[in-house]
């Protein structure tokens, strides 16, 4: 028992992990932005994952998602700090993020694309079914309270912390590289998956790698660059040619350099480098 009860946090910790980058690959730089086009057999790995350790329905998150980016830090953004304040958005994101998720215009306007499919009328659209049958395996495997305590604190993690420390923090202080309302931690953006290497996501919403300079690390490209040699994730010529805009803008590099004729052709394979 006092061996299971140590690696509890460890547990969490590690859930959390996997609900953040699971979120950023997929339901972001996949669905929301289309910077990458993700295999079904890693869409489905993705959605149980997700399924499993958030409850969250891909069609809602799209929507609220890139409904921030049409209104970012005015009014109609769904989890400014800006406009609500930060400890606001600090502590009730997951409220913010429930009610505009529950709002019907918001998801015809923003995800007319993202079809329900026979997964989601089946499975994925039971978000607290999913939970439950995360907590019963988390159970099965550790046994009954280090599972719920597990279970919990992935929760209280994800939903009070990592999340919300992209939404609110990722709005309101930090470094820049581009001018924008959003900020960069290089420090965060370890354990937020790159998401909060958000003033670089800003700039170029199409660019799949997060990390734009030397001393950033964006742990979902690694992910991302895994998938893409296995075969499980492609990522299309413009999403390719923001990824390196990006990359040399920060350089320095002038945007004559930058509407350079051999740019138009970047492909997929250019980037995994680097
Ligand atoms: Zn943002
Ligand atoms: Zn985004």
């Amino acid at each position: 028992m006092s061996v299971q009860f140590f690696i509890v946090p460890l547990v969490a910790v590690a859930l959390t992990q996997v609900a953040v980058i699971a979120t950023s690959v997929y339901l972001h730089r996949g669905l929301a932005h289309q910077a990458l086009r993700v295999h079904p057999i890693a869409g489905v790995v993705f959605r149980t994952v997700l399924w499993l350790t958030t409850g969250q329905r891909r069609r809602g998150w799209v929507a609220v998602h890139r409904k921030h980016h049409a209104f970012t830090d005015r009014e109609g953004d769904p989890h400014s700090p800006r406009v609500l304040g930060f400890w606001r958005v600090q502590v009730l994101n997951v409220y913010y993020y429930v009610r505009e998720a529950r709002n019907g215009e918001t998801i015809r306007r923003f995800a007319p694309d993202v079809i329900e499919d026979r997964g989601d009328r089946l499975l994925f659209s039971w978000g607290w079914g999913g939970l439950s049958v995360g907590m019963v395996l988390l159970c099965l495997v550790l046994g009954f309270w280090p599972g719920v305590i597990a279970g919990v604190g992935h929760a209280l993690l994800y939903v009070f912390v990592l999340a919300p420390s992209i939404n609110g923090p990722g709005h309101w202080r930090g470094t820049q590289n581009f001018e924008n309302t959003a900020y960069n931690s290089a420090w965060r953006a370890w354990i937020t998956g790159g998401e909060s290497l958000h003033n670089n996501h800003h700039a170029h919403p199409r660019a799949p790698q997060f990390s734009a300079r030397f001393g950033e690390f964006d742990p979902s490209w690694l992910l991302i660059r895994g998938l893409v040699a296995a075969g499980l994730v492609t990522i299309g010529g413009s999403a390719a040619k923001a990824r390196v805009d990006m990359r040399r803008r920060v350089a320095g590099e002038s945007d004559e350099t930058l509407a350079a004729p051999a740019l138009a052709g970047a492909r997929s394979e250019d980037l995994v480098e680097g």
